[in-house]
């Protein structure tokens, strides 16, 4: 049982390793994207006491949908049903305007089901980190203001899911200046 598990996890991490093999962060040393997967699950497990593995699968696979050509079928005949509905909950329609998106973003956070909650909380607690530590090297500061600010808006939507990640959000919130 466990062992099954451990599978579907280093399962997941290399499918995402490979799926963004050729994709970087927009830190000024543009890191290898997988490092920012990583981090929500590491955030979840550690700080958020999460050990559901189709939570821990989907934060690992969160972004291959949205970035790269992966499409749900593929999650599903991989990872199953839940784990791809889960990544499903949490990825955007890149076809619409981003400020549609972003009003989309919020409205949808709060809708979620408490698994893909998780995923959102890790996530946006990941990048208010990397933002305050290695920020995309052309954002002004407004457009960084902006960002924790809309942030805050999808967090305070899912709020009641997991205390912990809550406040390890309001403490990464509290870097906006
Ligand atoms: P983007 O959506 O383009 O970038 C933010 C996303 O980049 C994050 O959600 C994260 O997404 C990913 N990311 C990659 N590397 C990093 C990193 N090092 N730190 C943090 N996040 C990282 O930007 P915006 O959210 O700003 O969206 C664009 C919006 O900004 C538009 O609505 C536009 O109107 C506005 N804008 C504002 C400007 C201003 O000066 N105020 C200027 C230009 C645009 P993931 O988790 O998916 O990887
Ligand atoms: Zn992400």
């Amino acid at each position: 049982h466990s062992f099954g598990e451990a599978r579907r996890l280093i399962h997941a991490l290399a499918f995402a390793a490979h799926k963004h093999r050729d994709q970087r962060r927009k830190d000024k040393d543009a890191s290898p994207y997988i490092n920012h997967p990583i981090a929500l699950a590491h955030i979840l497990i550690s700080e958020g006491g999460v050990s559901d593995a189709v939570v821990l699968c989907a934060a690992i696979l969160h972004d291959t949908i949205e970035d790269t050509k992966t499409t749900y079928a593929e999650l599903k005949s991989n990872f199953g049903t839940e784990i791809a509905d889960v990544v499903m909950e949490v990825t955007d329609d890149k076809s619409l305007e981003k400020a549609e998106r972003k009003k989309l973003q919020i409205a949808h956070a709060a809708k979620a089901s408490p698994r893909a909650k998780l995923v959102k909380l890790a996530d946006k607690i990941a990048n208010l980190r990397d933002l305050a530590s290695t920020p995309p090297h052309d954002w002004s500061i407004e457009r960084r203001r902006d960002y924790f600010d809309w942030a805050k808006q999808v967090i305070d939507g899912v709020r009641g899911t997991n205390p912990q990640l809550e406040a390890a959000f309001d403490k990464a919130y509290a870097a906006r200046g």
